[in-house]
């Protein structure tokens, strides 16, 4: 069956990025920010009071998905923890600095099955009250709040639009799925009717599915009364998938949305993510063209350079400079014209030899490649609630024939086969 769902936009909050997520010429061209908890405390004065004025909903990833991973990689090279996940292990767990350290010395996970009934409690709650309290938490925003007392206008207080409770790489050959499903049970039992509703988070790795062939039906099993989930599967990149687990993800989506009756957000996805709408996936989150796939290993991420990729409407995915150099020679047509390009493109000239590399370089000045994603984003999005499900193959089958012949498309087929 068919289901027929608006599909939320949702992205990845930086604190780089504040100025662009409030631009009003984007307010309506996303639904809403996900904002990770090691970025909410380390940053917490800024990220509140960006909040301040982002009248878009949000909520707070609490991150916890490697409470249960040997935690080796949250030092730097130089051997100091790693701040932001410093910041999350004292909030969440209250273990000190020392205590940590003695974790990491013998490479020993903060959370394991064997922790007691009691101490998973007050994790859960350290958890969940840190979401609801978020707004409010710092001393500028009490004081905002004190100033528009006086003058009559008393600020509206805003919550997250979900409550996130802690959640874990679920992997093969552990206990980690009963240690998920075991908090979100004792956040079932935290939360109150006032609060912002629950939506349990599984980050699950690949090989968990292959062994869980019903990984799907056993969470709305679990689950009944869970109507809100997010889902993660670990390294799943949907350019690059087989056509089998491009399926098994859809089936996973299908059956965990219950023909339409829960929501299903995608942590890190892309223009695959939106075709699953047709499916039952209500929202998708990722960054600007980028962070459409993560591992749930705990790595160590990497020091160098943030390489930054243009997103290429024309086939639903994001190409490094080099290689959309390369497209661009040969498929001249990939030039978008979504809202922000033809704005830059009005003032080039197009005979000039230079054309492309010009639009190139206005499109990754100031960040322009980044306002192109949102829009380009927001039509593709219209463009997939207005179609059916043979337009859409139809519309890959389209791309598939113009581009095929180049080395960066090949995904569509495997898309329209899943599809
Ligand atoms: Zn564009």
């Amino acid at each position: 069956m068919l289901i027929l769902v608006e599909i939320k936009i949702y992205y990845r909050y930086d604190n780089s990025k504040r100025e662009l997520l409030n631009k009003k010429d984007l307010e309506d061209k996303f639904h809403g920010i996900i904002i990770p908890c090691t970025t909410a405390m380390y940053f917490q004065n800024s990220v509140s009071t960006f909040l301040e004025d982002f009248n878009k909903p949000f909520f707070l990833d609490p991150m916890t998905f490697f409470f249960n991973q040997p935690p080796i990689n949250i030092t730097k090279r130089s051997g100091s923890i790693r701040r932001s996940y410093k910041r999350i292990i004292e909030e969440f767990l209250g273990l000190s600095e020392e205590e940590i350290k003695e974790y990491i010395k013998d490479n020993r996970e903060m959370i394991t099955t064997d922790i007691s009934t009691n101490d998973l409690e007050v994790f859960c709650s350290n958890v969940i009250n840190y979401q609801k309290l978020f707004i409010g938490s710092n001393d500028m925003t009490e004081f905002i709040g004190l100033y528009e007392e006086i003058l009559g206008s008393p600020s509206e207080s805003k919550s997250p639009e979900y409550l996130i409770p802690p959640y874990f790489q679920i992997k093969h050959g552990n206990n980690s799925y009963e240690l998920n499903k075991r908090c979100i049970e004792i956040a079932q039992n935290i939360v109150n009717e006032d609060d912002p509703p629950l939506c349990g988070v599984f980050a699950i790795t690949k090989s968990f599915i292959n062994q869980n062939k019903n990984i799907a039906e056993k969470i709305l099993e679990d689950f009944p009364n869970l109507k809100n989930f997010i889902l993660w599967i670990s390294d799943f990149n949907a350019r690059k998938e087989t056509v089998k687990n491009l399926n098994k993800m859809k089936n996973i989506v299908k059956t965990l949305s219950n023909e339409g009756k829960n929501n299903i957000i995608n942590l890190y996805g892309d223009y695959f993510s939106l075709l699953l709408s047709k499916f039952g996936l209500t929202g998708v989150n990722s960054g600007f063209g980028t962070s459409t796939k993560k591992t749930t290993r705990l790595s160590r991420g990497n020091g160098g350079g943030f390489t930054a990729k243009i997103y290429i409407p024309k086939i639903n995915i994001s190409l490094i400079k080099d290689d959309y150099i390369r497209l661009l020679e040969v498929k001249p047509e990939i030039v978008c014209d979504c809202p922000k390009c033809s704005k830059i493109i009005r003032g080039l000239n197009k005979n000039n030899p230079d054309f492309t590399n010009n639009y190139y370089n206005l499109l990754l000045s100031n960040n322009n490649y980044e306002e192109h994603f949102i829009y380009s984003r927001d039509i593709e999005k219209k463009f997939v609630e207005n179609s059916t499900l043979s337009d859409l193959i139809e519309d890959l089958e389209e791309k598939d024939n113009i581009f095929s012949v180049t080395p960066y498309a090949t995904h569509l087929k495997r898309w329209k086969e899943d599809i």
